[in-house]
């Protein structure tokens, strides 16, 4: 019985540990204005994004630091918000809010904006967009989590981070909606060069140098292409793709945090992928348009399993 007891006292304890890992804690702002599906769509990937890729206090010392900091400074890690395209939408907040971003990451509380397009919400393909991009900006949250806030293109390339955002909202968009812009995006002729992406890939290493082509990287089209190359280029090294995206995804940017601030990322990159930026691009200079079909994620690649 005294052991049974003792056995009891360990489990209660353990449980009451494991119950108390604090979450990073998120603030939804959304405007009157949004559907109601859309909400509830919202809530939905929120839950599900967090419970795939968690932050909190045991990611690291960084996050650790941060929610002790955000949670003194507002009482919650960081805000969202969301509406339906109009002006002003938040004037109490912020004055004159626009486009979808993860904002001022160099401010001490940076926030997240989705800024939804009415003619996407009311399009049965392009509503699609409107759920994927809380993945993608979500992602952004998690990297910066992951590498100690070196994510944005003066520590990492942004042809990784973009790129990495594309590919996965797609991936997620696949999964629970049934609906692949990935395709299609990349195969627009109008959304990036080859020639760009394969001969000077290092233009796509900071937003200021990014090939333009109607827009900026439109939709990181062109970024997309050099992460799936990268993927494909590890497949050849004997790595699952799994596996193979958890480096682009996850490792990465675990390995970046571990150095300096700085437009020193390279060693990040050689430590996480067994080979040099240099080496990549010589391998990316072979890659021709027509390959794009050759280098899509798999059909049935699940989040959950690049993740787990
Ligand atoms: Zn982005």
């Amino acid at each position: 019985m005294k052991k049974i007891f003792i056995v009891l006292i360990a489990l209660v304890f353990y449980s009451t540990s494991v119950a108390a890992v604090e979450k990073f804690k998120f603030k939804y702002n959304l405007h009157e204005n949004l559907p109601k599906k859309w909400v509830t769509e919202f809530e939905n990937i929120m839950d599900i994004v967090q419970e795939v890729m968690p932050i909190n206090e045991n990611t690291n010392h960084w996050v650790k630091n941060n929610m002790k900091l955000m949670n003194m400074k507002q009482g919650y890690g960081m805000d969202i918000y969301a509406w339906k395209r109009t002006k002003n939408p938040f004037p109490e907040k912020r004055a004159n809010m626009k486009g979808s971003c993860i904002c001022e990451t160099n401010s001490p509380a940076p926030w997240v904006q989705l800024d939804l397009n009415p003619k996407d919400l009311a399009d049965s393909r392009n509503k699609i967009r409107t759920y994927s991009v809380i993945v993608h900006e979500y992602f952004h949250v998690y990297q910066r989590a992951l590498s100690h806030d070196k994510f944005s293109d003066r520590n990492s390339p942004k042809w990784l981070f973009e790129g990495g955002a594309k590919v996965l909202q797609e991936i997620y968009a696949r999964q629970y909606y049934k609906k692949y812009l990935l395709k299609s995006d990349l195969q627009e002729q109008k959304r990036w060069s080859i020639k760009k992406v394969s001969k000077e890939t290092n233009l796509y290493e900071k937003y200021n140098t990014s090939p333009q082509k109607n827009g900026f990287d439109s939709n990181y089209a062109g970024s997309a292409f050099i992460v799936l190359a990268l993927v494909n280029e590890l497949k050849k090294n004997n790595i699952s793709e799994q596996e193979a995206f958890e480096l682009v995804f996850r490792e990465f940017w675990i390995q970046r945090g571990k150095k300096p601030r700085g437009w020193n990322w390279q060693p990040a990159f050689q430590n996480t992928f067994g080979m040099t930026v240099t080496e990549f691009y010589k391998r990316l200079s072979k890659y021709k348009r027509k390959d794009l079909k050759k280098i899509l994620p798999n059909k049935s690649l699940k989040i959950q399993d690049i993740f787990s």
